[in-house]
């Protein structure tokens, strides 16, 4: 059985990034920048009021000295005012601030009388006059590539002149549920058949991580079934199957995959939940099989199919991992590595589950942390700090 750091490596290695598309502006949020995005110019391009009020000479702008106003300059206006001794001009906030002058007399600091102003109070050179580049300088480069784009950042981009921003293509990630007790949830269910949770849970996690789910449905436990599933997935960037994963009889995704042309890289793995994780290639496809069980399904998919993800956007797949301080003593940890639903309590405490059997996604829905104990942890006190991995965070997309 290989250890969870191993199975981590093995799988992130076998992903490329993939190749860049151009998007525009209005489709860009969550994707990932595949090139730098640098200013084609001057934000602002030149001086330009922060008020509305009137460009003056700051010496000329004092109680007792009226002022000619001799043009008007709104924003959006290509001006061709000058301003001279003893002259004004009428500026709107964002107007140019036109050659000559050196401020801005606010127009609540101004008397108004005809054609002429005058100000109230001295002012100072540069008073309300944003420079040209106060922003930025042409050719900063204000976007790295790798940027996950924000709000803030599409503004960022439309300000620095490009309307198509090259971003990494979305991986296509397809998925089959196995299982002759999955439906669809809505449909009427005999008591031998539950919902296929781990579709809709797998599809939104892809997702929040900018992957394509493409669902290929649920595969009856059947050799048939199965394999005419497996074979709708030439094209993909990876396959993900959930269930039918381990030993039993009806567990046949390495046996079909196998006369499908499988190459296994390994099954099973040092972990818990997870055991029988199942890595390889169908034909070029990679696939990923995760056991059934919705717990297992879910700490697989954020141990490693979100690192899987990342890699093919060029993003770091390390998890990032927190710590936190325990509520109550454990007792020492078990062969392989654990991962274990906890909630925070307050105080900077976390609680884990009482009962952390792989079929209650119950309590996953309500955790907030998993704690991560390594193979054989020893037994540890209340207040103990462990490593973490904060669910929120994992998962936000
Ligand atoms: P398996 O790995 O196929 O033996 O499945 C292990 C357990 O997970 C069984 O109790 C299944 O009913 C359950 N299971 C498998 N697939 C799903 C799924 N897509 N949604 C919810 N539960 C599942
Ligand atoms: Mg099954």
């Amino acid at each position: 059985m290989l250890d969870v750091e191993t199975a981590q490596a093995r799988i992130f290695q076998a992903f490329e990034p993939l190749p860049a598309e151009l998007v525009p502006l209005q489709q860009a949020r969550g994707r990932v920048l595949a090139e730098p995005v640098a200013a084609s110019r001057d934000q602002p391009p030149a001086a330009v009021s922060a008020m509305d009020g009137y460009a003056v000479r700051a010496v000329d702008a004092r109680p007792g000295n009226w002022l000619e106003v001799v043009g008007e300059i709104a924003a959006g206006s290509p001006s061709a005012v000058r301003v001279g001794a003893g002259e004004a001009a009428r500026v709107f906030t964002g107007g140019l601030v036109p050659e000559g002058s050196d401020a801005i007399l606010i127009q609540e600091d101004a008397a108004v009388e005809g054609s002429r102003i005058q100000a109230k109070e001295t002012i100072r050179p540069g008073l309300f006059v944003r420079p040209q580049g106060l922003d930025y300088r042409q050719g900063w480069v204000g976007l790295d590539a790798g940027t996950v784009l924000t709000p803030l950042e599409i503004g960022l981009a439309a300000s620095l002149g490009t309307a198509w921003l090259s971003v990494r293509r979305r991986p296509r990630v397809g998925l089959i549920a196995t299982g002759d007790e999955l439906r669809l949830p809505g449909a009427g269910l005999g008591t031998h058949e539950i919902t296929s949770s781990n579709s809709f849970m797998l599809a939104a996690m892809l997702e929040a991580w900018g992957a394509l789910p493409v669902d290929l449905g649920i595969a009856k436990d059947n050799p048939t079934d199965l394999a005419a599933k497996l074979a709708a997935a030439g094209g993909l960037d990876l396959l993900v199957t959930s269930g039918g994963a381990s030993v039993g009889d009806h567990d046949l995704v390495r046996r079909v995959g196998g006369d499908a042309g499988l190459t296994l890289d390994f099954w099973k793995i040092r972990m818990r939940p997870g055991k029988p994780l199942i890595f390889g290639r169908l034909g070029l496809v990679p696939l990923l099989g995760l056991p059934g069980n919705p717990v297992s399904a879910a700490v697989c998919g954020i141990v490693f199919l979100r690192g899987a993800i990342r890699r093919l956007l060029g993003l770091d797949p390390a998890l990032p991992m927190r710590t936190g301080r325990l509520a109550q003593p454990l007792p020492e940890g078990i062969e392989r590595q654990d991962y274990q639903r906890a909630r925070r309590i307050g105080d900077g405490l976390i609680e884990t589950a009482s009962r952390q059997d792989s079929s209650m996604l119950a309590t996953l829905a309500k955790a907030d942390v998993l704690v991560v104990r390594p193979p054989r942890a020893p037994a540890l006190e209340a207040g103990a700090e462990v490593s973490v991995i904060d669910l929120a965070a994992v998962l936000a997309g």
